[in-house]
């Protein structure tokens, strides 16, 4: 199989990470008979540098003529970078909210994953890690209160704020239908989440969670209240696998999950459209920090590739092999800096590409 994937390698730590996840896919290719057709596009301060915008239509043009887009990261140091004392739509985030309008990108996933070897860094009570956890959170992306009409007025000199929830079937059937194929690959269990006792939004969400379900009879479904959820992931991450839910619960619950895992850099995430293209991206950003040192984990990108093959390209036994590698990776003792616990191996950006490119295997 060609695989054509529109690279973006980004700022800071990008370039470091994306060369690693591009080492590990050549592997891939190499052991299951596949090619990779790599198109580097700029985006994010390297676009503002070149081409004076964060996205430029040309790569947006590129992007769309590939089959998935893989990123590192974007962004420099909010605090010193020039690309900061631009206005706001030129700055590199721009680029971001640019790329996922144009490519419709709606469903966002985001795994957490307590890898037991990482165990030492959750910050929940150890009767809990010890179960461990695998769950994906997929949120709308583009819909919501975070897209609805918003004004602020003022009445009888009282100042009012008000912004509204808004959601269409539509919208809701074609991110359950993500959800529900999703799980299909997954354990087969679906949490949705919402808040059906008070809001309409919430009881149309499961109403038409409920008629997808039907299409899906291997799929468990369930549906909790976004509060007990937010609860349930510190008393038992362990009961999820995929929880699907709307742009706000979605972008709080997502966050509280990683946290959970306590390691940033092992956090990969996806952002898909109807078809089958998708941006692939670690959830961390781009460590202006640690940037050309050699310092950063390149496994939160490794695994959004292997979320790539899977999801975009149906490789799942490719991607097993990414997973795999990881996994053996970690518990043959490798760890770069911000997982390093005593006892382990401490490894560069580079070391630990090629350790995990070494033991990707049918
Ligand atoms: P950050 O995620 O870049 O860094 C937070 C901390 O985590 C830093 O100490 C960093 O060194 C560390 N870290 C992050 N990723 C790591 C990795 N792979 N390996 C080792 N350590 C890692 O968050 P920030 O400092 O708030 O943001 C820096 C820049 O990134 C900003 O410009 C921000 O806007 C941007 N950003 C971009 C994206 C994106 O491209 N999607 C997402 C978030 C932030």
């Amino acid at each position: 199989m060609v695989l054509n994937i529109c690279c973006i390698p980004g700022d800071g730590i990008g370039p470091e990470i994306v060369t690693q996840a591009k080492k590990v896919l050549d592997r891939v290719a190499e052991t299951f008979g596949h090619e990779m057709k790599y198109t580097d596009i700029l985006m994010g301060g390297a676009s503002i540098d070149a081409c004076g915008e964060p996205l430029t239509d040309e790569a947006i043009a590129t992007a769309k003529a590939s089959d998935a887009v893989l990123m590192g990261s974007i962004g420099g140091d909010t605090n010193t970078s020039p690309w900061y004392k631009l206005p706001p739509e030129k700055r590199p985030e721009a680029g971001l909210l640019k790329i996922r309008k144009s490519l419709n990108l709606f469903a966002n996933l985001r795994p957490a994953i307590l890898y037991p070897e990482l165990r030492g860094a959750c910050p929940l009570k150890e009767e809990i890690s010890a179960k461990g956890f695998d769950m994906l959170i997929m949120r709308e992306l583009t819909g919501g209160l975070y897209f609805g009409e918003r004004k602020t007025v003022e009445e009888n000199g009282m100042k009012k704020a008000i912004d509204t929830l808004t959601y269409t079937e539509e919208e809701i059937r074609r991110i359950a239908i993500k959800g529900f194929d999703i799980a299909m690959k997954r354990r087969k269990k679906l949490t949705s989440v919402d808040k059906a006792n008070v809001l309409d939004s919430s009881r149309l969400w499961r109403a038409v969670v409920n008629e997808v379900a039907a299409a899906y009879p291997e799929v468990k479904v369930e549906h909790m209240l976004v509060d007990n959820c937010a609860m349930q992931l510190v008393k038992d991450p362990s009961q999820f696998d995929v929880i699907l839910t709307e742009n706000m619960f979605g972008d709080i619950l997502s966050d509280e999950a990683s946290m959970v895992t306590g390691s940033i850099g092992m956090l990969s995430s996806a952002s898909l459209n109807d078809t089958k293209f998708g941006l692939y991206e670690p959830s961390h950003g781009s460590a202006p920090d640690i940037a050309g040192k050699d310092l950063a984990n390149p496994i939160a990108t490794i695994l959004s590739a292997s979320m790539m093959l899977r999801y975009t390209f149906d490789l799942d036994k490719e991607a097993d092999a990414i997973d795999a590698a990881v996994d053996r990776v970690l518990k043959d003792g490798l760890r770069t800096g911000d997982i390093f616990s005593e006892g382990c191996r401490k490894v560069g950006c580079t070391e630990m590409g090629d350790a995990i490119a070494e033991r990707i295997a049918r």
